[in-house]
């Protein structure tokens, strides 16, 4: 990046009598840049508001995130995520499968239903094409590797019903690859097992994204050993801005630079700030938040997230620009990205509240001195190069058609 020189220059302007913030030219302009969708969101949790509430995401609406609000808000394309509540992954045979496949057939539904809205993207082009005619290039994922249940075949499953991201792990270790969270048994391997390389190499020639946000240290550089594409971590922030066991550190994110690949920073307050984390863990102590209902799951997590949006401290924006920019800083401008986890996460940073406010980012980062290229290649370009280079000619994602999940 170049350096904040241009918003020191402007900070110290306001003292200069003569020059006042109106005489100086936008060199953003907002509007136009909003107009063009730049934007490539690279994980939001939205269909469980379509499966659990029957919320329709084609119309403005509760939560945080929905094609309304997102195309007026400079989306262009997004991963939509099937993630699952523990409790499927709990719940036995084929619980985490069948939750997975559910929520798969919400975005299906979601395509059918407002064509001139969400376009599916099994590929760049399609990207491309969905974009050209003004819809959000859909591209579904999975988070979490449980739900192909040890078989290739069942991760071709999902590929042949429009899957294109897969993050290979969640917070819970599976007997394939460890999770960066701590308590893996002795059955857990330290990163990836043979199984886990196999998978890699088959989202490779599948044409799928292979994702590592949620990955531990050791299964993060063994799955970057095992592929021969580039790989995104989807959600995380940097360990050196906060250290918090789903972010990564510098060496991490050269990593991932020397792969080709895409870090995209995360909106989850508890990730980007220590005092946020702490503070929202009190309030979640607090009986006012206990005594908060839902007729299921999915409707009491939004009242949690109205309620701690409500009580915590605001988060200021500025925090989330700190991850962008040291990222940035470590990994260069073409590996660093968005991945808001909207819908998924219970608290956003003041300015970034719901999908209609992702340019909050460009304006932030041009205050950081970032050209329009560097904040257009950060807002969603380094994303859109790394899908064209996973499902590029030579994958079954340049040429496979979409299977109906019903
Ligand atoms: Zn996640």
């Amino acid at each position: 990046m170049q350096a904040s020189a241009r918003g020191k220059a402007r900070g110290g302007a306001q003292a200069a009598p003569a020059r006042t913030s109106a005489s100086i030219p936008p060199v953003l302009d907002l509007t136009r840049l909003a107009a063009s969708r730049p934007v490539f969101d690279a994980h939001a949790d939205s269909l469980q508001l379509a499966l659990d509430l029957g919320r329709d995401l084609g119309v403005a609406g509760p939560g945080h995130l929905d094609l309304v609000r997102g195309r007026a808000g400079g989306l262009g394309a997004l991963v939509f995520v099937a993630w699952c509540d523990p409790k499927f992954i709990a719940a036995g045979e084929h619980g985490a499968r069948e939750r997975t496949r559910g929520l798969l057939r919400e975005f299906h539904r979601l395509a059918r239903r407002h064509p001139e809205q969400l376009g599916f993207a099994g590929n760049a082009a399609a990207l491309d094409a969905a974009a050209r005619r003004g819809a959000v290039a859909g591209i579904p994922g999975i988070e979490g590797g449980h739900s192909i249940e040890e078989s290739l075949d069942e991760l071709e499953w999902f590929f042949a019903r429009g899957v294109r991201v897969m993050t290979l792990v969640w917070n819970n270790h599976l007997r394939w690859i460890r999770s960066c969270q701590d308590g893996a048994g002795a059955d857990i391997p330290e990163g990836l097992s043979a199984f886990g390389r196999a998978v890699v190499r088959r989202m490779n020639e599948l044409g799928m994204v292979v994702d590592l946000s949620h990955a531990g240290r050791r299964s993060f550089f063994d799955a970057l050993d095992a592929t021969t594409k580039p790989l995104i971590a989807s959600h995380s922030g940097c360990m050196a801005i906060n250290p918090h066991p789903r972010n990564l550190d510098d060496e991490q994110l050269r990593a991932l630079a020397r792969n080709g690949g895409v870090v995209g920073i995360v909106f989850c307050t508890p990730f980007l700030d220590g005092a946020a984390r702490a503070e929202e863990q009190r309030w979640r102590e607090t009986s006012e938040y206990a005594a908060l209902r839902g007729a299921n799951d999915t409707e009491l997590f939004l009242a949690q997230c109205e309620f701690l949006q409500r009580s915590a401290t605001p988060l200021p924006l500025e925090r989330v620009l700190d991850h962008l920019c040291h990222a940035v800083e470590v990994a260069g401008v073409e590996h660093v990205g968005i991945g808001s986890d909207f819908d998924g996460i219970q608290r956003t940073p003041q300015g970034l509240e719901d999908a209609s406010t992702y340019l909050a980012l460009a304006a932030g980062l041009e205050r950081r001195g970032f050209s329009l290229a560097d904040v257009e290649a950060v807002l969603g370009g380094n994303l859109r190069r790394v899908y064209a280079a996973v499902t590029a000619a030579g994958t079954a994602a340049a040429t496979s058609t979409l299977v109906p999940v019903d």
